[in-house]
Parts: C-alpha cells; structure tokens; sequence
C-alpha cells in the first residue's frame, strides 16, 4: 500500500494556516473546542469498522483489541475532555494572603498556540488521536504527524480528518523521516512525540533551536516485581495477557519479570496453563494473537531469541514469512543477555532470578528509569519497591490500566520520556499558566494601593524597606533547633505592624471575601 506523503509546500501552508487561525482567536471559544472534541468522537464511533480493518492490515491485530484498546480508550479520553473543559479552561483564583487580596492573583489557562503532535504506529489511535485531544481542549492549533510505519492507518486518518474537523483547528500531515524534519525545522509553541529515544534526543534538540517545550512519549524496559505474597495463577494470567496484547508491541507492557528462584519455577506452571487457556490450539492458530509489525522488528526479536543465554521454557516458535512470533518465556535470565539490553517491545518476556526484594530494586536504580513499574505482592511489598525505585507509573496487581484512567497524568520521568499527558495533565501540558494580576490603579482603591506600595519608590531608606517588609515580607514560620526565632512566636508579629497597616489589611481582607461588593462605595 502506498502512502501518500505531503509535499513542502503542503507541509508550510498547513502550518502557516494554523498559525493565522490561532492568531484569529477562533480556537479561544469554549464552545468551538467541545465541538471539534465532538467531532472527533464521532470520527471514532463512526469508523470502528475502517479502523479496525486498517490496523489488521498494519499490525495482525484483531478487532476485539483495537475497539479495547483503542476505539474504547480514546472515546472515553474525548468524553472526559469535552466533560471538564470548561472547568479546566477557568481562570483560577489563588489567594496570596491579605496583602495582595486587591491585586486578585489569578492563572489563566491559555493555549501555547501551534502544536505538533508526532506519533507512533503500535497504537495508531490512542498514541496519535490522544495527545490531539488535549491539544484541542486546551485550544491550540494542531498538526498531527501519524507513523508512516502503520501506513493503512495513516493513510486512513488523513482520509477522516477533513471530514470532520475543522481545518482552522487541526490537519493530519503524513510523511517519513524527511517530512518530520522539515515539520521540526518549524516553529512550534509545543511538540508531543511518541516513540524511541534515539528519535526523542532529534526531536529535543530541534525544538530547542524555539526554545519549544516539548513532551517526550518514550518506552524503557518496565519490569514486573513478583513476590511470593501474591497469588501466582493471577499474576500469570495478567502479566501473559499484557505481555501478548498487539504482540508484545505495548510501550507499557511487561518486559521482564524479576523474582527468586522459588517463585520463577511456580510460576513458570501458572504461565503454562494460562497459555494453553488463552490459545488451546497455539497462538499461530489463533485469530486473537496479533503479529510484528514488519521485517525489520521482527529481524531484531528473531535475533534476541537466537542469541540470548536465557532457557525458552514457554513458545519459541515463529515464522518470518507472516512475522508470526510466539508469546515466548525465558527463564533464568543471565543480567547482560541480549534480552536484557533494550526495551523489546514484543512478545518476548525474560525472568531473572534475584534473592530479595533490595537486589531486584538494586537492578532496576542500575539501569534507566522505565517507563511503568509493576508489583504483584502485597502492599507493603509494593511501599517498599516504590519508595525504592522510580519510574513513570506504577501499578500494583494489574498491568497496564493506568493508561485507560483519565484522571491519572501519563507519562516517562528520564529517558523514559518527560512531561505528560491525558485528562487534566493533557490540558495542563498544552496550556500556559499565565500568571495574572489586577493591581487597582485608579479611584480610592487604587490610591490606597499606592499609598500602601509607595515606599518601593526611590530615594531608598531603610525606613522604606522596613515598610515594605512589614507589608510584603514573610517572617519565618520555623524556629532554629536551639534558638527561638522571635519573629515567629505567635502574636509577636502583629505587634510590629502600624494600626494603618492593620486596617488595609483588614479592608483588603473584606475585598476579597465579599469580591469588593462591600467596598464598593470606596470606588
Ligand atoms: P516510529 O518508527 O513510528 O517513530 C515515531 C515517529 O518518529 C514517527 O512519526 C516517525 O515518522 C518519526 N521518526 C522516525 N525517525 C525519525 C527521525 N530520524 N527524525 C525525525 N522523526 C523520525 O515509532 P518507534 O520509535 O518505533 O516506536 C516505538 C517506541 O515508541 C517504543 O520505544 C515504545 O515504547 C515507544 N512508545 C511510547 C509510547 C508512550 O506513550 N510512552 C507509546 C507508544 C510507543
């Protein structure tokens, strides 16, 4: 199948476009976003057929993972954001204390501008269409750049999108290395890229030459801790499902398990009976067990299973012809196996042996910061492996479902990527937070503010900044371990405060809670 890509030309009018249409405020109005949000929902409800027969063509998968994982999990991301827009999109008032109770101190939620979205091809839905909806609740202009390596599915949303988004808002652009480059070479007021690391550090050091902030969507190698206080059959069944949804091609999927000797071999048993539960006539034969996406991956998970030191207990068979690889366990894995180097984003999945819980958080803080971090025990086990490793999420019991909870920020810490997105993250990470203030400066409040702020004037004197700090300065609300700190005894302070101070400060106070209705005669 031939993808179209687009041309430069094309490529420089639909972002100069944008960036007008920006400048037109157009995307500013609440009810302009909700309705593209709309919009995109029903580009997905509409198609779930088209959808699911182009990712079959690109990844083998079937029909009942992509309405799961991704016609299910992006419609509820879109419901979500047209349900609290507005209430993300309000300025929120923050109180400062009395002092600057007139000022008003408030955060406007405003859009950076002209984004762009890069995305990748294991999820073309949820990884591509997700980012693009926090870009569109937050009111930014839009490109979304689709994985050129799951070209039915690019090729498919290039198709819908102008069927039902508004071009001033949001375009799909296709292309490949050359045509992400030259959207790179563009100014951007934020970039969201999915993918590896390799192409994270490009996609950085282009956007620096804006000083564009950018999220980085990585992977990592994100280990399973399996404690002997869990309960191995479940632990089994979840972590083999996780392991083998879309192949293993999940950038939160398991990729290696860590657990003693004693544990590994009971669960090695559990692994083998929810194998032959999930695929009782082998996952070649199955219409569920999707394939590698193309030559080249499947050449580099080919190479992993002919050169690894590990024992293949479970699986193991595969076939280039239809880059068919079987769900394959490795026990007792040697530390600097091939398996063991890079994240294998596959159905691949290794065990190593350690002999306690310290050793196994000692391996993970060695290597870099995975992307999710999953412990089957009990919560204790799970305080201690947290408070002992870091990662971008964590979750204890389960695999993976902290990428379908939309109140939950996604996203790397390291080389597992920054920043994130989703629900209200999502909108905060396409927002700026103007930091915003109304100082009164005309009718009798706004001579009582300069009254009350005049001493910062020139000619300086110590007077002056002994004002200032009776007004302005914060005394220290914590005694030194051997001395009392006088300014801070309770009651002390007011007593340096002159009576004038006091009843600004108190009007202010007033002003602030009844909103400057009871001093509205002051005006
Ligand atoms: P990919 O090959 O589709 O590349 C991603 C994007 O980068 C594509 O749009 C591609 O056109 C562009 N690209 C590729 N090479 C480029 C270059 N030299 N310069 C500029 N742009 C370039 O995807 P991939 O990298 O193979 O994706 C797999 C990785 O993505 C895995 O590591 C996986 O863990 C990670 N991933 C992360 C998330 C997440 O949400 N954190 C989700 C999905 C995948």
């Amino acid at each position: 199948m031939e993808l179209r890509y687009n041309t430069k030309e094309e490529i420089q009018a639909a972002h100069a476009e944008l960036r007008r249409s920006f400048d037109s405020h157009v995307t500013l109005d609440i009810e302009f976003r909700k309705h593209q949000l709309k919009q995109l929902a029903f580009l997905l409800q509409d198609n779930v057929d088209a959808i699911a027969d182009a990712i079959r063509k690109d990844l083998g998968r079937c029909r009942f993972e992509t309405v799961f994982a991704e016609i299910m999990v992006t419609t509820n991301s879109v419901v979500e954001a047209h349900q609290n827009v507005a209430s993300w999109a309000k300025n929120e008032s923050r109180w400062a204390g009395a002092v600057w109770a007139f000022h008003d101190p408030t955060v406007r939620k405003e859009p950076k501008g002209t984004v762009l979205v890069i995305g990748a091809w294991n999820y073309p839905i949820s990884v591509q269409i997700g980012p693009m909806i926090s870009a569109i609740a937050a009111g930014n202009t839009a490109i979304l750049k689709p994985s050129e390596v799951a070209a039915h599915s690019a090729k498919l949303l290039a198709e819908l999108w102008p069927k039902y988004m508004d071009p001033r808002m949001t375009r799909v652009i296709n292309g490949a290395v050359e045509e992400t480059v030259q959207l790179l070479d563009l100014r951007w007021e934020h970039i969201l890229y999915t993918g590896n690391g390799r192409v994270g550090k490009i996609v950085a050091e282009k956007a620096a030459q804006w000083l564009c902030p950018t999220t980085l969507e990585l992977g990592g190698k994100s280990p399973v801790f399996v404690d002997d206080s869990a309960d191995l059959k479940i632990t089994a069944h979840r972590v083999l499902w996780a392991k083998s949804v879309n192949c293993g091609q999940t950038c939160i999927a398991p990729d290696y398990v860590i657990c003693t000797p004693g544990v590994q071999s009971k669960l090695l048993k559990e692994f083998e009976t929810a194998y032959n539960e999930f695929w009782p006539k082998g996952a070649k034969s199955s219409p569920d067990y999707a394939r590698i996406v193309n030559e080249r991956q499947f050449g580099r998970l080919n190479n992993i299973l002919e050169t690894t030191k590990g024992s293949i207990v479970i699986g193991g068979q595969r076939d280039a012809n239809v880059k068919f690889m079987e769900p394959t366990i490795l026990k007792d894995t040697p530390r600097d196996d091939i398996a063991m180097s890079d994240e294998i984003f596959g159905p691949i999945l290794p065990i190593i042996t350690v002999k306690d819980i310290d050793e196994g958080c000692s391996f993970v803080n060695s290597r870099d910061q995975p992307l999710a971090l999953y412990v089957f025990g009990n919560k204790k086990v799970t305080e201690e492996i947290a408070q002992k490793t870091r990662s971008g999420g964590l979750v204890q019991g389960d695999l993976m479902l902290h990428f379908c909870v939309e109140s939950l920020p996604f996203g790397g810490t390291g080389p597992s990527g920054y920043s994130s997105y989703h629900g209200r993250a999502g909108f905060d990470t396409f927002s700026h937070s103007r930091a915003t203030m109304y100082a009164p400066n005309s009718g009798f409040l706004g001579w009582v503010v300069e009254k009350l702020m005049a001493p910062r004037y020139p000619p300086y004197s110590d007077g002056k900044l002994a004002r200032l700090g009776m007004l302005a300065g914060r005394k220290l609300p914590f005694k030194r371990p051997s001395q009392i700190y006088r300014g801070a005894v309770k009651g002390k302070a007011i007593g340096r405060f002159s009576s004038t101070s006091i009843l600004i400060l108190f009007l202010a106070l007033l002003y602030r809670l009844y909103g400057g209705k009871a001093l509205a005669f002051l005006r």
